[in-house]
Order: structure tokens, then C-alpha cells, then sequence
């Protein structure tokens, strides 16, 4: 059972549908609010599951490693401050 993405109402399905891939596509209304949306079941046979899976995890694993690489540059690279062309003289006040 679907829930109503607005109100969390209860939904029933108004019409269903058999797409060429032999998926189906069903129209539902919320009985609360009369909100209408669709859901779509995806026929998935076990192969096309763990491609898909195994290509989501490569996917993943070469976002992590390019967010990785880019966290370790910021980290590496010394970034100096704005008023650090002061930094060389002492305008402490104080004999160093
Ligand atoms: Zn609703």
C-alpha cells in the first residue's frame, strides 16, 4: 500500500498499466486529500539485479574516491590567510 506523498492519507488505484518492458504503471488517488500520482513496478529478473547493483556500488565507490581526492587537496594545501602579507613583519609592538 502507498501512502499519499502530501498527506499520508491512504491511496487506492484508480487504473493500471502493462508497459512494453512488462512493467506497470498505476494511477493512484489518496482517499484523504484526492491527491493523484503514480507508481511504477519494475520487473527486475536476478542478473539485471546484481548489475545493477554491482554498477550503483562502482558508481558509489568512484564518487567516494573523487570526494576523498578532493578533501585531501583541501587538506594538503596550505592556505594562508587574507592579511598574511603581514606575516613577515612584526607590527606587535613587541621586540622579537
Ligand atoms: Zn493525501
Amino acid at each position: 500500500m502507498f501512502l499519499c506523498p502530501k498527506c499520508g492519507g491512504e491511496t487506492s488505484v484508480n487504473s493500471s498499466r502493462r508497459t512494453l518492458k512488462n512493467n506497470e504503471k498505476r494511477r493512484r488517488q489518496c482517499s484523504a486529500c484526492g491527491f493523484k500520482f503514480y507508481t511504477y513496478e519494475i520487473l527486475k529478473t536476478e542478473i539485471e539485479q546484481r548489475d545493477f547493483l554491482e554498477k550503483t556500488l562502482e558508481n558509489l565507490l568512484y564518487e567516494v574516491n573523487l570526494f576523498r581526492e578532493r578533501i585531501t587537496s583541501i587538506i594538503t594545501t596550505p592556505s594562508l590567510p587574507k592579511d598574511c602579507q603581514d606575516c613577515t613583519e612584526n607590527n606587535s609592538g613587541i621586540d622579537l
